[in-house]
Order: C-alpha cells, then sequence, then structure tokens
C-alpha cells in the first residue's frame, strides 16, 4: 500500500531539544539531544544558563 502524506515527520519536533550537563573534571559542559554542545565551564550555574540560552534560541529560530 502507498500511503503517502501521513508520515510526514515535522520540522520542528518539540521535544527534540533535550540538556544534558556531563561533567569532566572540574568542568560542566551542556549538551543538547539535538546535537549541540556548549563549551567546558568550571560554573555549573554558568554550564546551565548557556544550556537555556540555546533553548531559547532553538524556540526562537
Ligand atoms: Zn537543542
Amino acid at each position: 500500500m502507498h500511503d503517502q502524506g501521513d508520515a510526514t515527520p515535522p520540522d520542528d519536533p518539540p521535544a527534540s531539544h533535550r540538556i544534558t550537563l556531563t561533567e569532566r573534571g572540574p568542568f560542566v559542559s551542556p549538551r543538547c539531544a539535538c546535537g549541540w554542545y556548549g563549551p567546558a565551564r568550571r560554573s555549573r550555574p554558568l554550564a546551565r544558563a548557556e544550556a537555556a540560552a540555546h533553548l531559547t534560541d532553538a524556540h526562537a529560530a
């Protein structure tokens, strides 16, 4: 059966952004499920803030 048109993936799936903080020694780097990752920081709040900024960017784009 050919049933096209129903299985088109959405352009911007809302659940594709998921932040994970990866600790590496004294550094923490944020990563997103979409493939984005931020620079390693020695400050966890800073890494979180940058991850939050990425989420905001992703929503605004
Ligand atoms: Zn993302």
